[in-house]
């Protein structure tokens, strides 16, 4: 069965970027008998507000764009807000540390730029140069007793990726294009790339239909669902809306 969804970040009011994204991933679902899903992606604290929450919804009720499983309605997950699913993310992150996929990481933000930039003085990309990735145990010691809390850092995998999209075709991502990512912040709170990923797997989404701005950020997804082994969706990027000057359309 088709599964879609739309899940928007509540840092604003829905604009007509969104509601086309949102449009697209309902007809899609209506239209072969699927579901759709809404979820609300609020893991951005200093962004997402909850009046923003209330008014999407409200929004897309008044879209006529109802939902199957989501905020209100419920469904087979707990919750449908990221924020409310930090424990899941926390149980996926540890999983992927104890098979060796994943490790803690100390660096300052400082330490992360110097890094990157002896990673791109040697001719490799301005990656994370995976100074974490091997620390003994007294290391790790050594960091905890001078304050520093840790990031949970993904090992990316050192290969070539590819997508049929259904809107772009066959895209390629060649091996090298990201560094070790962060997938949970200091705070413990999950970033976008990561909690997307064990969303759409746990949730069962069969097609990830969204905005074109996030192709780039589909490398890093599938290598999570890599390791993790979940069944990659299809994915389908919308181009975005532009005005009759040709640049994005995404005001409120
Ligand atoms: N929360 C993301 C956004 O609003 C969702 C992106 C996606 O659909 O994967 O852009």
């Amino acid at each position: 069965m088709v599964k879609t969804r739309f899940a928007p970040s509540p840092t604003g009011k829905l604009h007509v970027g969104n509601v086309r994204t949102a449009l697209f991933a309902y007809l899609y679902a209506r239209h072969t008998g699927g579901k759709f899903v809404l979820r609300i992606e609020d893991t951005d604290l200093d962004r997402s507000h909850s009046d923003y929450i209330d008014k999407l919804i409200e929004d897309l009720k008044w879209l006529s764009l109802e939902w199957d499983e989501g905020p209100i309605v419920g469904g087979p997950e707990k919750s449908y807000l990221q924020s409310e699913r930090i424990e899941i993310y926390k149980y996926f992150a540890n999983k992927l540390i104890e098979e060796g996929k994943a490790y803690h990481c100390y660096c300052t933000p400082e330490e992360i730029e110097h890094g990157k930039k002896e990673m791109e003085a040697s001719g490799k990309g301005p990656i994370y140069n995976g100074r974490c990735r091997n620390l003994t145990h007294s290391q790790k010691r050594k960091f905890e007793e001078e304050g520093r809390i840790p990031v949970v850092r993904f090992i990316a995998y050192d290969e070539d990726f590819e997508i049929n999209d259904i809107v772009k075709g066959n895209v390629k991502f060649p091996k090298g294009m990201v560094g070790d990512f962060v997938i949970l912040r200091a705070t413990g709170l999950p970033v976008y790339n990561y909690a997307v990923v064990i969303d759409d797997a746990l949730m069962e989404i069969t097609h990830v239909i969204r905005a074109d701005e996030h192709l780039s950020n589909t490398v890093r997804q599938l290598m999570i669902y890599k390791a993790l082994k979940f069944k990659t969706p299809e994915f389908a990027h919308l181009a975005l809306v532009l005005g009759p000057d040709r640049q994005k359309l995404s005001k409120r």
